[in-house]
């Protein structure tokens, strides 16, 4: 589970400064050195790690007094809205065209967890009403088409191919048509992923970009790479402009580095966690539950 680690420190933490009546500067100080090893530890960022903790410490040391709450209450309360804050605040929901035809371009590197993502979108999708059809734009591997496929089945969508076709701008655009004609309002296009970031694969999916003007374009990142996860994430979002991450392979991430940098980092936010192998184990992502998650 993510933020075992992180959750049980910080709940120390709070717990030391419970047991004091009111605190010092020096009580604070001391529960933040603390706060901030344990966010090292989880992984998080080193810049983000020392701005929430020089954020937080200003707001406890100038919090006007709440009568309601003990000191130690109130420093809990400031962690919690900062770490809420610090994984996008309200959240952010999937943007749907107005025009009533949406389009999610899927990208991500390979293996975390891009194609799997895709069949859970659908399935989530459904759950919530809409219509969804499935794109494959990967030109270079017969057998992401074939998963693909495997994966439309599963979750009962359409997928829609195009073997010999060599151009994925064409497929998707051809998709749209297909879908639109078809009755499906969301078209959730799955392109080619790479082990790495490099040049033709952001200028495929520029392309890609140009030729079907995307409502979303949902970058996927396996949350156990930890800060290669938010480092794919700066490099996708310079090159190609992306709305939102979907952070997968939650349930494995005991630290949970990614999920608290991702935000900070790159400006754009986790939209869903992936918790799971199977196709409902896909959750919108609320940064408030999940900070109270991670203060018990
Ligand atoms: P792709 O290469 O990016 O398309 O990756 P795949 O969709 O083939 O997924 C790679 C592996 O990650 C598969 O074994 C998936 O079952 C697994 N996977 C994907 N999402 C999750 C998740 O949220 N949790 C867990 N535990 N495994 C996941």
């Amino acid at each position: 589970m993510a933020f075992e680690g992180l959750s049980e420190k910080l709940q120390g933490v709070f717990k030391n400064l419970k047991g004091k009546g009111s605190l010092t500067e020096a009580d604070i100080n001391d529960a933040m050195r603390e706060v901030k090893l344990a966010l090292l530890e989880a992984d998080v960022n080193f810049k983000v790690v020392k701005e929430f903790v020089s954020s937080v410490k200003e707001k406890a040391l100038g919090e006007e007094v709440m009568k309601s709450l003990t000191p130690a209450q109130q420093v809990i309360k400031i962690v919690d809205r900062e770490l809420t804050e610090l994984m996008g605040g309200a959240g952010s929901k999937l943007t749907y065209s107005p025009r009533g035809f949406t389009v999610l371009l899927m990208v991500g590197l390979q293996g975390t967890g891009k194609t799997t993502t895709c069949g859970k979108l659908a399935n989530y999708l459904k759950n919530n009403g809409k219509k969804p059809m499935l794109c494959a734009c990967d030109i270079y591997r017969p057998a992401a088409i074939d998963q693909l496929e495997v994966v439309g089945k599963a979750v009962d969508t359409p997928v829609f191919t195009m073997r010999d076709c060599r151009e994925p701008e064409k497929i998707a655009l051809a998709a749209m048509k297909e879908a639109e004609l078809k009755g499906y309002n969301v078209l959730i296009v799955d392109t080619a992923g790479r082990l790495q970031i490099d040049e033709a694969l952001m200028d495929e999916l520029v392309t890609i970009k140009k030729a079907v003007k995307p409502h979303e374009i949902l970058l996927v990142v396996d949350a156990l790479t930890g800060q290669d996860a938010v480092n794919a994430a700066e490099g996708f979002n310079e090159k190609l402009g992306i709305d939102g991450i979907i952070m997968t392979k939650m349930d494995g991430d005991s630290r949970g580095g990614a999920a608290l940098s991702a935000k900070k980092v790159t400006g754009k936010p986790i939209k869903f966690v992936g918790m799971g192998e199977k196709f409902d184990a896909l959750e919108p992502f609320h940064p408030d539950r999940m900070a109270s998650r991670i203060l018990g």
